[in-house]
């Protein structure tokens, strides 16, 4: 299937690791200029040449921190400036620390309020005017489980995300006349550096091996294994392409089978 998305250009956030580096990854190998973004550019150097060299689209990278508005509308300028134009955006961000509710510091809340929330809306405000005149546009906003089932102990997870689901569903419906589609990807446990990171400061706790609190993981997973990042990048391309123009609004969940609820 051709995704049409040869010399589309994509910004995606949180991008020198893990799921947002496959989604960028994947978006690249389809032909896609890419923006690549993440707080330091020594992660982000090796990034982009290892895709310039591999897919020879034009790949671009900006330091940027998704809590901060000036950080945003730098990235989104610079982008603006470099590609002339932006088709796509895949909203990924840093993962929130894990924590009993009452051990969080008001801080905590703000931080993953304007992180995983307030990042998703201040990049929307700053491209939706260029996609509605370009009668084209992508906007994929990467969730989690959570907006599922809530997993304990990642309350800050449990209520941001779903606040994106409303204000994708929301956005989705004002901008559809204009062929622009808004969808949210929920993952499952998936094999990045912050779950390998989790893991090994499980075992620490608990005197398990790494290896065994990682299969521990995928126990409630009716797959058996931990979910790869290549696999929601594709989920995330294929979103993105041409070939999506007819799906909006909608989370799709890419999680092996791991929630159990019917819809
Ligand atoms: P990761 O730790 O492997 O990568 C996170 C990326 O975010 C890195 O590139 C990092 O540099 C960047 N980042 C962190 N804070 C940032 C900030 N303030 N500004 C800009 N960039 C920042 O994480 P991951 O596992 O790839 O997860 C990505 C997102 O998906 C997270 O929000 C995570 O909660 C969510 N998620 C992950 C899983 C999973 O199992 N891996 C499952 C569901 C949801």
């Amino acid at each position: 299937m051709d995704l049409g998305l040869q010399g589309k250009n994509a910004i995606v956030t949180a991008s020198s690791k893990g799921i947002g580096k496959a989604c960028a990854e994947t978006l690249a190998r389809e032909g896609c200029n890419v923006m690549l973004c993440s707080r330091n550019s020594i992660n982000l150097i090796p990034v982009a040449d290892e895709f310039i060299r591999n897919y020879g689209t034009n790949i671009q990278w900006f330091e940027c921190d998704l809590k901060k508005a000036d950080h945003i509308e730098a990235l989104v300028k610079e982008t603006f400036r470099v590609f002339g134009s932006i088709d796509i955006v895949v909203n990924n961000c840093g993962g929130p620390p894990s924590n009993f509710i009452l051990n969080y510091k008001e801080d905590d809340w703000d931080n993953a309020y304007r992180e995983i929330l307030l990042s998703v809306v201040r990049i929307t405000n700053l491209v939706i005017d260029s996609m509605r005149e370009n009668n084209f546009g992508r906007i994929i906003n990467i969730t989690s489980v959570t907006v599922k089932q809530p997993i304990q102990r990642l309350v800050l997870s449990n209520v941001f995300r779903n606040a994106i689901v409303g204000f994708a569903k929301t956005l989705a419906n004002e901008v559809a006349p204009f062929n622009i589609t808004v969808n949210n990807v929920a993952p499952g446990y998936t094999l990045t550096k912050r779950v390998y990171d989790l893991a090994v400061e499980q075992s620490r706790l608990t005197g398990k091996s790494h290896e065994e609190i990682l299969h521990s993981f995928t126990q409630d997973i009716p797959m058996k294994r931990l979910g790869k990042p290549e696999e929601v990048g594709d989920l995330v391309a294929f979103l993105a392409s041409v070939r999506a123009s007819y799906i909006t609004g909608q989370t799709i969940v890419i999680d092996g089978g791991y929630v159990k609820s019917l819809i």
